[in-house]
């Protein structure tokens, strides 16, 4: 494809993904195919002769998409938002057409720079506590997602309680994680990926009605641990859990992971990006105790997947665990100590130019361009929450902080799975489901960008109107 191809054939695409936009609203949110149908629709060897990419369009529009779920779509109330945006797709296409690999400094020194400056303006909006700006010892980095970020803190919280020799031996004694037993699944894996094993994950019990983790609970499970030999290696706290956005207090947990030596990560991996509000900025309360925190913009922030902001207090720490010289990769900046290669903040060494995409993000929308959509996001679940409230057939099942609603019918469970099956069998919307103190709920989650007040009471009529119907 010569460069002039490129002009015709990219044009072509940005108008097919204007149009997707535009008539986002007109298609039903999810697709209603049986497993295999996309895949029966497709030819079963690939072309032996080059296509034109008006041919690749028109089968996305025959055989792609409608087989999607449209996370895009105003009716999309699904897990949480993952939202994307035009700038957000445009600093992806400079980077796709850039094609550097940011693993070293040396490799694409502006792919290293941005990406430090917009960590440290990101920190800067959310009013992060001074210990992770890139001007002392700490700093941030983009990983692909809030997976990622919990396996790095997991091996640096390692290679602390190791005394450094985790790097040599492994995981040679009884190391333990702890989270409460509402925290997201990731920290399982980081540790099974990290070599502990489930085992090596204590799940921490939460207070009933916050359904945050109990500081006394993870106080205790601490102490006993260490008094069987056991060495607390990492805690992970979450600001916004996945089931319910509850909010664990980090002014308790802080001081008992500071008196223990254990390394503290937060979790804010949906909730944080609320940070860029002033008023919203509650859940970040202790925040100075962590060792690490991260958020995904790719979630709320208006930047598409993949984009995990992480920052680390001690970076030389971070890079000390992470850190193998081969030759080949050997050079002069490098040697020089004052770069920064960030192939030793992450798993991987390969790395994409995913700074353009925040750059042109924060620079199209503004710090205030941000807060307001954060702000409509929590104004429209405060909305739909009232309507809950105000039908007595319905509870609410926890509080809404930001934008997630959790509610559910009075009573058994039954109902409740064949209401949420109706209502996203409407097409137009989709919300999915959690289980809060044994029971199952309901979680309709605002965050989509083009989701407005006439798409929440739309969403709530239908609800209603399903609620009403026999069983
Ligand atoms: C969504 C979520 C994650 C996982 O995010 P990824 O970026 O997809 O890995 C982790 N923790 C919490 C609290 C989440 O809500």
């Amino acid at each position: 494809m010569t460069p002039e191809e490129f002009r015709q054939a990219g044009y072509a695409v940005v108008d097919w993904i204007a149009d997707y936009w535009a008539t986002l609203p007109e298609r039903p949110v999810t697709s209603q195919d049986r497993p295999g149908a996309v895949a029966a629709g497709l030819p079963t060897a690939p072309p032996a002769e080059g296509e034109p990419v008006e041919s690749v369009l028109a089968d996305l529009d025959k055989l792609v998409a409608p087989g999607l779920t449209h996370w895009q779509h105003p009716g999309f109330f699904g897990y949480f938002p993952a939202n994307t945006s035009g700038p957000s797709v445009l600093g992806d296409l400079v980077s796709a057409g850039l094609g550097v690999q940011g693993m070293l400094w040396a490799t694409g020194p502006a792919c290293t720079e941005l990406e430090t400056v917009m960590l440290d303006w990101l920190a800067q909006a959310l009013d992060l506590p001074a210990r992770f700006r890139s001007t002392g010892p700490g700093g941030g980095v983009i990983q692909d997602s809030a997976s990622s970020a919990t396996l790095v803190a997991t091996l640096v919280a390692l290679h602390r309680a190791g005394g450094g020799r985790w790097r040599e031996v492994g995981v040679d004694r009884r190391y333990r994680v702890y989270a409460s037993t509402e925290a997201h699944s990731s920290i399982e894996k980081a540790a099974r990926i990290a070599g502990l094993g489930v085992d090596g994950v204590r799940l921490i019990e939460v207070d009933p009605v916050t359904r945050a983790m109990s500081p006394a609970a993870l106080r205790a499970a601490i102490e006993a641990d260490r008094a069987a030999g056991v060495v607390p290696a990492l805690v992970v706290a979450t600001v916004g859990t996945t089931s319910t956005t509850a909010i664990d207090p980090l002014p308790q947990i802080g001081p008992i992971c500071a008196e223990h030596q254990v390394f503290l990560h937060v979790d804010a991996a949906y909730a944080g990006a609320a940070a860029i509000c002033p008023e919203l900025r509650f859940g970040h309360a202790g925040l100075e105790y962590a060792d690490s925190y991260c958020f995904d913009p790719h979630k709320w922030l208006l930047t598409g997947f993949d984009c995990d902001a992480f920052w680390v207090a001690d970076a030389a720490e971070l890079v000390q665990a992470l850190t193998v010289l081969p030759e080949y990769l050997r050079n002069a900046a490098t040697e020089s100590g004052v770069v920064i290669d960030y192939r030793d903040w992450q798993v991987p060494l390969g790395r994409r130019f995913r700074a353009l995409k925040l750059w042109f993000v924060l620079r199209w929308y503004g710090i205030e361009g941000l807060r307001a959509h954060i702000r409509s996001g929590v104004a429209l679940a405060a909305r739909f929450a009232d309507r809950v409230r105000a039908d007595d057939r319905f509870e609410l099942m926890a509080s809404h902080p930001y934008s997630l609603v959790c509610f559910r019918l009075r009573g058994p469970d039954g109902p409740n799975e064949r209401l949420l099956a109706a209502v996203n069998s409407t097409g137009r919307v989709y919300l999915t489901h959690t289980r809060v103190a044994g029971k199952h709920t309901l979680r309709l989650a605002v965050g989509a960008p083009q989701t407005t007040e006439t798409h929440v009471d739309e969403a709530w009529e239908l609800i209603s109107q399903a609620a009403a119907l026999p069983d």
